[in-house]
């Protein structure tokens, strides 16, 4: 890194901690930035200690919202008997383009996985269960990835919330195995959520 002035050099490593960033994508995103106008940078470093300072997680649903509860907890147009549970804040927004869910959401913030060491206990599974003893939830689909984690995920938590009385349904997967359901197309994503099958 002694190639760099120091501040350069620190810019790169701090943009290489993201997801998704090489070192060389790290030094052109760095170099770009440096080559920008100062406003247009101050705007950039501003919208991140922003959404970092006003983005928490809803007490409800774990979503990421700046209100408590969030818009989806709070829209009284939305079904309240169907709660749909995914792994990462991001699939929600994969099910709100497909506009064919109007129920509420259960974000995890992960999946079950024995390899990284992921427990259930270190999943949003208390709250979720809190929730269904005290709402009026009729319907949970579980909407994990069809990759090894989601289907441990779906099928630990099909065990636990089976006994409550519930419905208990898993998308219909015409998604690829192994795939995320960010990655996948609106009019699949549509398609296994209407062809969702009871489980447990
Ligand atoms: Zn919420």
């Amino acid at each position: 890194m002694q190639y760099y002035a120091q501040p350069v050099a620190r810019l790169i490593e701090e943009l290489h901690k993201l997801p998704g960033v090489g070192p060389k994508t790290a030094q052109r995103l760095a170099f770009h930035i440096l080559h920008r106008p100062e406003e247009e940078v101050r705007a950039l470093a501003e919208a991140i200690l922003e959404a970092r300072a006003k983005v928490h997680y809803c007490s409800v649903c774990a979503n990421l919202t700046d209100v408590d509860p969030c818009r989806f907890c709070s829209d009284p147009e939305r079904d309240q008997t169907v709660v749909c549970v995914v792994e990462e804040a991001r699939d929600v927004v994969a099910l709100e383009k497909t506009r064919q869910f109007r129920g509420l959401y259960h974000v995890l913030h992960g999946a079950i996985s024995p390899l990284e060491g992921i427990g259930p206990e270190k999943l949003k599974i208390k709250e979720l269960l809190a929730r269904l003893r005290s709402g009026r939830i009729q319907e949970v689909i579980l909407a994990t990835n069809a990759d090894a984690e989601g289907e441990a995920t779906a099928l630990y938590l099909a065990k636990i919330l089976k006994p409550l009385g519930l419905k208990v349904t898993r998308l219909a997967y015409g998604l690829p195995v192994g795939g995320d359901l960010e990655y996948a197309d609106e009019v699949t994503l549509a398609r296994s959520l209407a062809g969702r099958q009871e489980i447990g």
